[in-house]
């Protein structure tokens, strides 16, 4: 159980202590299967920092999906992250960094059905092109492993239905000789992709897969095993983790799950300045939706409440607007509905506190997709992601003032009805200006600064 994992086996330890057991020793496979958690301490550091680059791997995942990429791209997608990110300087590290990677995040993603449902995908997926990327060798003693219940079709059985076996082949567009002539007949139910693809011959109920197409087997079962544990995992976190670790382990899983891994803008680079006069215009060219929504309310209503005033502020900061500027900005909005005097008493203490002037002197960083995402304004409020927040109408409008065009809005609400929303912003920002964004829009800032070095080049 995932809790021994913690509290009598795994022990996280200070940074003065040491790794003092390698899994790897004990380990037969490079590729491990999370059966079981590993008997091994890890340093405090590593704990976080192993979680922070699995998840790089899991989120190059995410948007190399929700982009379309073909099985073969994806292949090497998976290829490039695994090998940036999931290194280790000691090589006997490298599987037990994998291993504790994978059970920190459970850790991080048990908590609710849609954080599950995310790592379940993405997991999934890492499995199968991993799994395509080893050896026939590897793959074959995987195999073994799963210990899979289904027979294998005995050669007069093969022989009588060849050809309707060839012919599922052929419509598939691989040519029979690249075939194994072994099958297994499952339960169709139990190789859902392999049905929707129309890649497999069914008979009575049963799919016949090919020894090439095992792997859909293999990730229908990996997934089935995480899925429960995960369930699992996340009784133990509330009803002994979360509480026992309040002090050390729950606020970094807490964070990890909304986790930013790019750079925090929290200083203006060469590419951000702004002054107001010409903020108008920048806003309308080079503000995300997120922030250009919260500016033209501004400038109509003379207000935002709280939420609107943080986010906005901070991504304003970022953007390069200098503390004077900013106050002025938002004193001859908020003087048109309270009156100079109440904004000097009242509101002007919070940008200044934004900036690190005022309370802890902590210089805020400005929000990340992901946090802003994450975030449900209430009535009145207008803070949060519009691709999540809009109606579907709203959002059109919206997109179509922006200058999006008829069909880049029909990929963008794609992209929002499967709930890619940061892939709707960059789709957003690549019909805007006409120049492909590869790493996809994970900061307002990132939109911003992006924006204004394209203009600047043009
Ligand atoms: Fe703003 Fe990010 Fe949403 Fe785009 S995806 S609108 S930048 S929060």
């Amino acid at each position: 159980l995932f809790i021994s994992y913690f509290h009598l086996v795994m022990e996280v330890i200070g940074s003065r202590r040491r790794s003092s057991l390698s899994f790897a020793e004990n380990s037969v496979s490079t590729f491990p299967l999370y059966r079981e958690a590993p008997e091994l301490e890890v340093r405090l550091e590593d704990f976080e920092l192993y979680a922070v680059d699995r998840l790089r791997v899991l989120k190059g995942i995410s948007d190399g999906l929700s982009r379309g990429k073909k099985p073969n791209e994806m292949e090497d997608l998976v290829k490039q992250l695994w090998k940036a990110n999931m290194k280790h300087p000691d090589e006997t590290q490298v599987v037990n960094k994998d291993i504790i990677s994978h059970f920190v995040l459970r850790l991080v993603y048990c908590r609710d059905e849609e954080l599950r449902r995310w790592f379940l995908s993405m997991e999934a997926s890492l499995f199968r092109y991993r799994f395509l990327l080893e050896t026939p060798d590897v793959q074959r003693s995987l195999l073994l492993e799963f210990d899979l219940p289904y027979k294998a079709v005995s050669n007069a059985e093969y022989e009588s239905l060849k050809d309707k076996l060839n012919q599922v082949i052929r419509s598939t567009g691989q040519s029979i000789s690249s075939v194994d002539s072994i099958y297994y007949k499952v339960p169709f139910e139990q190789v859902p992709d392999l049905v929707g693809n129309r890649r497999v011959f069914i008979l009575k109920g049963l799919a016949y897969v090919a020894m090439n197409q095992v792997v859909s087997l293999l990730v229908t079962e990996y997934r089935s095993n995480l899925s429960k544990a995960l369930v699992l995992t996340n009784r133990k976190w509330i009803a002994m983790i979360k509480e026992q670790e309040k002090d050390r382990l729950t606020p970094i899983v807490e964070a990890l799950s909304t986790s930013y891994l790019g750079p925090d803008y929290n200083q203006p680079n060469d590419h951000t300045e702004l002054s107001l006069v010409d903020i108008d215009k920048v806003a309308k060219r080079s503000f995300p939706l997120c922030m250009r929504h919260l500016f033209d309310k501004l400038r109509d209503d003379h207000h935002l409440k709280h939420g609107g005033r943080l986010q906005l502020n901070l991504f304003l900061k970022g953007a390069g607007l200098k503390l004077d500027d900013a106050l002025e900005f938002w004193k001859s909005e908020f003087s048109k509905k309270v009156g100079a005097e109440r904004f000097d008493k009242e509101y002007a203490y919070a940008i200044r506190h934004g900036y690190g002037k005022e309370g802890k002197r902590t210089d805020y960083t400005p929000y990340s997709c992901q946090k802003i995402i994450c975030s449900t304004p209430g009535v009145g409020e207008h803070h949060g992601c519009p691709y999540r927040q809009f109606g579907e109408e709203n959002l059109r409008v919206a997109l179509c003032s922006m200058g999006v065009g008829n069909r880049a809005l029909e990929e963008v609400i794609g992209k929002v009805r499967n709930r890619h929303y940061q892939l709707a912003c960059t789709l957003t920002f690549e019909a805007i200006h006409g120049a492909s964004c590869d790493e996809g829009i994970n900061h307002p800032n990132q939109y911003y600064s992006d924006s204004k070095k394209i203009s600047e080049s043009r």
